[in-house]
């Protein structure tokens, strides 16, 4: 008999990434057959890819397909207004 091997890859991890959707965390899961999963905590959209950027606001494209230019960063000035631990902004496209 061999192990089973389902129960113990449906750990979650929460990355430092944000729902394009809903602005919740995300957080990504490998599968037993070695597919990564990103889902979110709130909306609950999972997605399998290569990067965060399949849920998070790194992947939201313009209408031309071109990479809109937001990013997901931690928030080093939490406020009242803002007390998010990710935030996504505007960044520069290169
Ligand atoms: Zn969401
Ligand atoms: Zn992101």
């Amino acid at each position: 008999m061999s192990e089973s091997k389902t129960d113990a890859v449906m750990a979650y991890y929460f990355t430092d990434h944000i729902c394009r959707v809903c602005f919740g965390r995300v957080m990504t899961r490998v599968t037993f057959d070695r597919r990564r999963l990103y889902c979110c905590a709130d909306c609950g959209v999972e997605l399998e890819g290569k990067s965060e950027a399949a849920v998070c606001c790194c992947g939201i494209k313009l209408k031309n397909g071109r990479d809109a230019g937001i990013r997901c960063r931690s928030n080093d000035e939490r406020s009242p207004e803002s007390p998010f631990v990710i935030i996504a902004e505007q960044a520069e496209v290169s």
